[in-house]
């Protein structure tokens, strides 16, 4: 197959996150001979093992050792070459372990906390991000970028969405993913569309039977998180096939979203038949 020029990047909070969500998509374009770069923005190891209560707790609820990041980043290769698509792992920090710079004091010390505001600490974050991928979006091949909705409000996928609000606003084209599996109801995707004035807009990708099972497949190698949603990889496949199903309406598909640029009109929203 002659190679396309088309180029795709995924931004992906978490080494799991655009493939839970996109994981269909990612395979069809490859399979189509597009080149697919999945950005993972928080895939760095902690410096040390100084471990507060709260990140010792998740580190044994992973069953890791040493570094669980770096297992995750070699799950994360795994199922990317599953999907025929490629990697690139930024060294920033997941929220649970990231300090303030003044006191170091952790910036997210509770699970409450992690579902809550970014910390104002962290307020130039995205632009940073924004300049360290500036060279992936320059020309002479715009790519199409692909961002987290941040539905569920996580704050990793919040500092991400707000790095893809700045490419929007700066003439990328971004598509909005639903992140699977918070985005699992109406309402919790309608509160992460609610953000002042913006009107959005939903599109369904298809997707085939196939494309469904090479997610299942790339879904299945990050072990170390299956836990923390399913009991089991069948009961995992179970669920991708039932949101597939929910997603796509009349088939399988995944949910995307475009965004206006910056608010001027009234707000609307318009949503899933
Ligand atoms: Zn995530």
């Amino acid at each position: 197959m002659q190679p396309s020029l088309t180029r795709r990047i995924y931004l992906s909070p978490h080494l799991d996150d655009a493939v839970l969500s996109c994981g269909g998509t990612i395979y069809a374009q490859a399979q189509r001979g597009e080149r697919v770069l999945v950005v993972t923005a928080f895939a760095g190891s902690p410096a040390n093992h100084d471990l507060t209560p709260f990140t010792r707790e998740l580190w044994e609820r992973w069953g890791a050792a040493d570094d669980p990041v770096a297992a995750r980043r070699a799950e994360d290769l795994a199922a990317l070459t599953r999907l025929g698509a490629q990697a690139l792992h930024l060294s920033h920090l997941d929220c649970v372990y990231r300090q303030h710079p003044a006191t170091g004091a952790p910036l997210y010390p509770t699970v409450e906390d992690i579902f809550a505001e970014v910390h104002p600490a962290e307020a130039s974050l995205a632009g940073a991000l924004c300049k360290e991928l500036g060279h992936l979006l320059a020309a002479p091949v715009r790519p199409t970028v692909y961002a987290p909705l941040a539905a569920g409000h996580h704050v990793d996928h919040q500092i991400v969405r707000q790095m893809a609000m700045r490419l929007v606003d700066a003439g990328v084209t971004v598509l909005f993913y639903e992140d699977w599996p918070y985005a699992e109801d109406d309402e919790t995707i309608a509160r992460a569309l609610d953000d002042g004035g913006r009107c959005w807009r939903r599109q369904t990708l298809p997707l085939s039977a196939e494309a469904l099972v090479a997610k299942g497949d790339a879904v299945a190698y990050y072990a170390s998180q299956i836990s923390t949603f399913w009991s089991s990889t069948e009961e995992m496949r179970r669920a991708l096939r039932a949101h597939a199903e929910t997603a796509g309406g009349t088939g399988l598909g995944e949910g995307y979203w475009t965004v206006s640029p910056p608010p001027e009109a009234s707000p609307t929203i318009e949503r899933r038949p």
